[in-house]
Order: structure tokens, then sequence, then C-alpha cells
């Protein structure tokens, strides 16, 4: 297929009916109250995460259907059904009910991708109590800031991470009540201070009636990326189950007989909303894979396990490009039929990889932690433009907004009508999974609101809107570089250089410059097989020149092994900025190989 153009989604490429495919019409006539209505809902009113993902299936046609499906090298399969789910679920609800830890109350869970992380989450949820999941690479000093932070009463682990993270910090921890270990050797734990979870599940009941939660009561504490500062905690409640649902379909397209594969980490939003939540909303059966990335394990469980919905990030993508197509090409999956990509910018050139390798373009979709759920997507509905993160979902607003020279102004910024024109991304507030604020940080959650009633929320990111109505993503606003007068987004010259058939990732700064204001350095990772000389420097120069006119091009490129990530896998440019410039690297809690 051409390059530049657009890929044409024809829906028998599916191979199932999607959910969708007029958009003009589903925007038109979408309701939120219509999806709500998709729903279980709890006697009484209320609303609960945990029930609309698992009880209701558990007492109807799928109880049987495997929910989680988890894999690792080193143990055989184990899969949980619906109806296991809600048990053991229930049975967790019961012991944090024993413990006497309630609604409102705060639990963290620090472990690997293993079962009882999926049960604390879930079960925690069916209590009332409000979930964060830590990623398990996390050091010491940012498992005890974020359990401080959240006021955590409970933290569910493993005995040896608690041995490696928990141990010494103990007190200080003083919120900490309970700490309930799972044996990493599948035996019972006996550590000081703590109790054994496997002890405590066999002693509960499976039966537990779900606490009345309302669409309104906090549900999850997420943190964000750190990518551009010290992470904040982002507050969500159990009314943002709606958006999961309308999400799962609409962008994901998820169908109840699906193999679906997120590989995010739940230490990440995505991991929750779409590793755990929304997949089981829609009845699918989820493959956990407990090990890291290995591009060979990668095909080998799209292939084996015939998946047949694939979520994954760019870096994931990018690894995947630098180990070449051949080795896709040693494997074939004629079972996948839908590919979405979400964390970061997606290059055009990895589209049109996953067109070649997978056979499949790969729809980027866009969204934050702040905003619980995908906001804006490529989707079954529409043609893809490869390095646009496609339009607004239905029920979703979305807008390029201008600030305005007076500032302290109520409204603040100008809703920018005409296409085509660089501003910030702003949502309509009041879509079901919104946050509803950063803990212990009302300044800064009041800072993200703006517009006559404060109607607007302002995402940070900055992007255009083409006549079409896609949006094309530009840079974090605070990554953007001002040289010359020009004002330039990272995410363009990295695409660019990406193009390069020796650039495996690429990360640009502004480097100030006495003369234009700043200069555009790049960061450059390669490909195996390529070697990191003067005349490959001058080649990927003269590319970039020749793509991107010298203005915008860099002026400087910097070979590196890997680039600095989040563990969520984000390019940190204000740490490549930090060391370029010798200043101070600020918060490094999240980043990838830190501690
Ligand atoms: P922090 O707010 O702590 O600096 P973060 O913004 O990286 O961290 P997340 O909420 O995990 O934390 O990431 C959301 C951000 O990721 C978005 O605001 C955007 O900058 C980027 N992002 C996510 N998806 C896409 C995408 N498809 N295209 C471009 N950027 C994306
Ligand atoms: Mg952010």
């Amino acid at each position: 297929m051409e390059r530049g153009a657009v890929i044409r989604k024809e829906a028998r490429d599916l191979r199932v009916p999607p959910h969708w495919d007029d958009y003009a019409a589903e925007c038109r006539t979408f309701r939120w109250d219509d999806e709500r209505a998709r729903l279980d809902g709890l006697p009484g009113g209320g609303l609960n995460i945990a029930h609309e993902a698992v009880d209701r299936h558990a007492s109807g046609a799928l109880r049987d259907r495997v929910a989680l499906r988890f894999v690792s090298r080193s143990a055989p399969a184990l899969e949980l059904s619906y109806a296991e789910l809600a048990r053991q679920t229930n049975r967790f609800a019961n012991v944090l009910r024993s413990l006497g830890v309630g609604q409102g109350d705060r639990l963290f869970v620090l472990a690997g991708r293993v079962p009882e992380l999926y049960i604390a989450v879930l079960g925690a949820l069916k209590n009332g109590t409000v979930v964060t999941p830590m990623f398990s690479a996390f050091g010491p000093e940012p498992i005890a800031t974020r359990i401080n932070i959240g006021a955590g009463a409970v933290l569910v682990t493993t005995d040896l991470l608690y041995r490696r993270k928990i141990k010494a910090m103990r007190a200080q921890m003083p919120t900490l009540r309970h700490v309930l270990l799972v044996a990493e050797d599948g035996g019972t734990t006996n550590e000081p201070d703590t109790q054994d979870l496997a002890t405590l599940m066999r002693a509960a009941s499976d039966q537990f009636s779900t606490v009345a939660t309302g669409a309104q009561d906090p549900a999850l504490l997420h943190f964000t990326s750190g990518t551009t500062g010290t992470p904040k905690g982002a507050i969500h409640v159990h009314g943002a189950v709606v958006a999961h649902q309308a999400t799962g379909r609409y962008a994901l397209d998820l169908h109840d007989e699906d193999r679906y594969w997120c590989t995010a980490d739940p230490g990440w939003v995505t991991g929750t909303s779409y590793g755990i939540i929304a997949p089981l909303l829609l009845g699918v059966t989820s493959l956990i894979d407990r090990e890291e990335f290995d591009a060979e394990r990668w095909y080998t469980l799209l292939e084996q396990e015939r998946i047949t919905v694939w979520y994954t990030a760019p870096t994931a993508i990018r690894m995947l490009m630098k180990a070449g197509t051949a080795l896709a090409r040693t494997h074939r999956f004629p079972d996948l039929r839908f590919v979405a990509s979400v964390g970061e910018p997606l290059n055009p050139e990895a589209v049109w990889w996953g067109l070649e390798a997978l056979g499949l373009p790969i729809h980027d979709n866009w969204w934050q932690t702040e905003t619980g759920g995908i906001m804006i997507a490529n989707t079954p509905a529409f043609d893809i433009k490869p390095g646009s993160m496609g339009r607004p979902l239905p029920g979703i607003e979305a807008c390029i907004v201008e600030h305005l020279e007076a500032e302290g102004e109520p409204a603040r910024v100008r809703v920018v009508e005409q296409p085509d024109v660089e501003g910030e991304l702003a949502l309509r507030a009041g879509w079901p999974s919104m946050f509803r604020g950063y803990l212990n940080n009302e300044a800064r959650y009041r800072k993200c609101f703006a517009g006559a009633h404060q109607e607007l929320y302002l995402t940070g990111d900055l992007a255009r809107r083409d006549a079409d109505g896609y949006y094309w993503f530009v840079g974090r606003a605070d990554d953007v570089i001002k040289s010359a007068g020009h004002l330039i987004g990272p995410f363009e010259v990295e695409s660019a250089l990406m193009e390069h058939p020796a650039v495996a990732e690429a990360g640009v700064i502004g480097k100030p410059d006495p003369v234009v204001g700043e200069v555009v350095k790049a960061f450059v990772s390669l490909k195996d097989g390529y070697t990191a000389d003067e005349s490959l420097r001058l080649d990927i120069l003269g590319h970039a020149r020749k793509r991107l006119g010298a203005a915008v091009a860099p002026k400087e490129i910097a070979f590196l092994p890997t680039l600095p990530r989040t563990r969520s896998g984000k390019i940190m440019r204000r740490l490549l900025k930090a060391r370029e410039l010798g200043l101070p690297e600020g918060d490094t809690s999240t980043l990838e190989g830190g501690a």
C-alpha cells in the first residue's frame, strides 16, 4: 500500500461484525444513560465495578467461560472462570471485612501479574475499598511514598517483595494496619507483623454481598506515570465502569468470544482499566503473561494463545520492530483481528509495520490517567491516517484551545474552531471515568479546568485537529521546542528519524541556544546490526534535514544504547534534557531500571 495514504477500513477485515461502523451516526445518537443501561447496577440503585465485571457474568451465561488465563515460563497455565473469580473475590472481600477494613479504606497491591493481584483488586472493589496497584519493580522509596500519600491501610504483596522492599521501611508507613502476604513458592508465609493471605482466604466464606457503593464513590487511586514530574494521585469512582464498558466496545471492539491480551502491567492505569476491568465487563477471556518483554515469546503467545484482540504500547512495538520483521514472519497470526496501542505517540512507521509484520494496522488511541479511559481513538468505524491518534469516541467532546494572554481571568482559554491549528487539547468535562481530584492537591486539580464554567478539562498535551476531525499529537506542553520563532513538536521530529532504517527509537529535546532560543537535539538508539559511528550520524542528520527542513531537523544527534523510559514505557524527555544540561534529575521514582 502507498505510504502516506489512509488505511481503508473494511468491516470484513475484523471477521466479526464490529460493534459500530458509522461514526457520525453513533456520535449523534450516543447517550451515556444508554451505556449505563447495558450494566446491571446494584439493588437500590448503586453501582460497583466488580459486580459488573465479575458477578454479573458469574450468575449468567458466561459463568464457565475462562475470565483470566495466567501463563509463565515456569508453571503450567492457570485459568479462572468467571464463576471461580466471583468466589475468590468474595473470599477476599470477606478477608478484608474480617480485618475491619471497610468502604473508603485504601488497599495497595505490590506484586507481579499473579492471580492474587487480580483477586485482591476486584475483591477490594466489592468491599468498597479503594485500590492502588503498584509496579512490582518499584523500589522501597516510591512504594513508601505512595502508601503514605494514599494513607494505605492494607498492603497485599509477596513474601519476597516484602522482605526486599517493605520490611525495613515498615515503621515509616504508620497508616498501614495489615500486610497480607502471598508465598512466592505457593506455600505458607511466616513473617512477623504480617498475615498469610492463603490461610485467610481458606477460612473465609465464598459468599459475599457487594457493598452498596454509588457511582460517585471512590474506587481506584492511580498514580500518573511521572513522565513530566512527580507522579500525581488521580482519584477514580465506581461510575467509571460505564466508560470502561463503552470504550471496550467502541475502541477495542471486544466481543465475548475474543481472546484478548493487554500487555500493560496493572501498576499503570492501562493495566487496570483495560487489563482487568474492560475485558471482564465484555465477558472476554484475557491472557495474562507473568514474564517480561521478549520478542520471540510475544510472537509465540500471539500465535499459540490464538489472541484475537491485542492492546499494547508504542515502546513494545518499537522493540518488536527493532528485533526485525523477519522474526515476525516466522509466526502466523490467523486469529488476530484487532490491534491497538496507547501510551505515547505511535509513529506512522509503526502503523505500517503492523501491516507488514502482523497483517493488520495498529490502532493508536489516546488517553491519560486522569481521563480513566480511552478518549480519542482509531476504531473499526473509520479509516486510519497513520500518525493520527484518531477521533473522539462517541460521548467525548474534544477541542483545541488557545490560552488567552490575560491570566487570572476565569475563562483563560478560547476554543479554536478552525482546523489545522496547534493548541492545547481539551475535553468537555462530564464523562463518567473522569478523575475526581488529585489526592491532597486540590489546587493542582483546579488548575486543570478552564472555561466560563470550568467546563473544559485541559490535558497538558498539544495537538491539532484536521478538517476530517482527526487529532494529531504534537507533544506535551512541557516538551515543545521553541526555535527561531518556530514551535517544534518532538513527535514530528522523532517520527521522521524513525523512518531511517537504522533508527529503533528517538527522543528529541530543545537545548538552550543564545541565538535561536533552543536548538533541536535528538537522542537515538539503533536497530540490531547497526554501528553507531560518525558516517551513520551524518546519514541520519541528512535524512532528517531532507524530511523536515533545516529549521526543524535536529542540529545534533547523540547515540544511546536505550532511552530513559518510565515503567509504563514512555520516553522521559525531561531526563534527557536534565542530563544534557547537567541539571538535577528530579523525581525518577518511575524510571525503568531505577529503584
Ligand atoms: P505525568 O502526568 O506524571 O507526567 P504521564 O502524563 O506520562 O505522567 P499517563 O497518564 O500515564 O502519565 O500518560 C498520559 C500521557 O501519555 C498523555 O497525556 C500523553 O502525553 C501521552 N499519551 C498517551 N497516549 C498517547 C497517544 N496515543 N499519543 C500521544 N501521546 C499519548
Ligand atoms: Mg500526565
